[in-house]
């Protein structure tokens, strides 16, 4: 199986500590610093063999080159940022696979958020880590991709297993709960899950990972077909686009 352990880091942050226990390796995910990250290892006694990236932003690669000198781990990045990721050992794109351990994630190209942006889907395992792509109900700020280019991006995630465990790199869950709400009023499933977000970070506990099912029932950039949603937005008979255009720009606007 895949021991995964989730590292909170910087103001929001999540990286991922992941150990294959069949073969002991171990992959350190979106290293936005290094000496958190190292910590956690060595009190858990995992020594890192890999390094996982999903895009070039400095809080998913900021240790990556301490944690690479000091732990000798190989690094796999996507290739597409090749030429703003210093220190990769393979670089893979969508369509791809790679190997970690025993284990096999298959390789999503997802842009939007960047140009560069890669996901990983450990399909044996029910594992997604999408970085930045998608998060519980929400997705990536569109730095360099268009709306139309997240939507194709996302869409690659709807057929997943249900049961998909989604470890999105960031705590953006409260402020995308009480967006969603303003686009999806009238969802009673959206409206229980929104309750429980809030008494879990009322306690400071966190709300990632998330589950597929749950993201497809609620999260409104997955739901841009959805007729409440539609009828709210005034878009009856929009595009899926451009409904998640329309819902994308509200939200950099709430
Ligand atoms: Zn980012
Ligand atoms: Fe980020």
């Amino acid at each position: 199986m895949l021991d995964v352990r989730q590292i909170p880091i910087l103001s929001d942050n999540y990286s991922y500590l992941i150990k294959d226990t069949d073969t002991g390796a171990v992959a350190v995910i979106d290293p936005g610093v290094s000496d958190v990250i190292l910590e956690k290892a060595d009190e858990l006694g995992w020594t890192i063999t890999d390094i996982i990236l999903t895009h070039h932003h400095d809080d998913h690669i900021g240790g990556l080159a301490d944690i690479k000198h000091k732990t000798n781990a190989k690094v796999t990045g996507p290739q597409r940022d090749h030429h703003r990721i210093d220190g990769m050992d393979f670089m893979v794109d969508g369509g791809d696979s790679i190997q970690f351990g025993s284990k096999t994630a298959k390789v999503f190209y997802v842009p939007g958020h960047t140009l560069g942006h890669i996901a990983y889907w450990f399909e044996n395992e029910d594992i997604l880590f999408p970085g930045d792509s998608l998060f519980s109900l929400g997705c990536g700020r569109l730095f360099e991709g268009t709306p139309e280019m997240m939507w194709q991006s996302l869409q690659q995630y709807l057929p997943l297993p249900e049961q998909t465990l989604i470890y999105s790199a960031h705590e953006y869950t409260l402020s995308n709960a009480e967006f969603s709400l303003t686009v999806d009023p009238d969802n009673s499933d959206l409206k229980k899950r929104v309750e429980k977000i809030k008494s879990l970070r009322k306690d400071d506990q966190p709300t990632v990972p998330s589950l597929l099912s749950e993201e497809l029932k609620t999260n409104p950039f997955l739901r841009p077909n959805d007729a409440g949603i539609r009828e709210t937005l005034n878009m009856l008979s929009a595009t899926d686009a451009d409904v998640f255009k329309e819902i994308r720009k509200r939200k950099d606007n709430f």
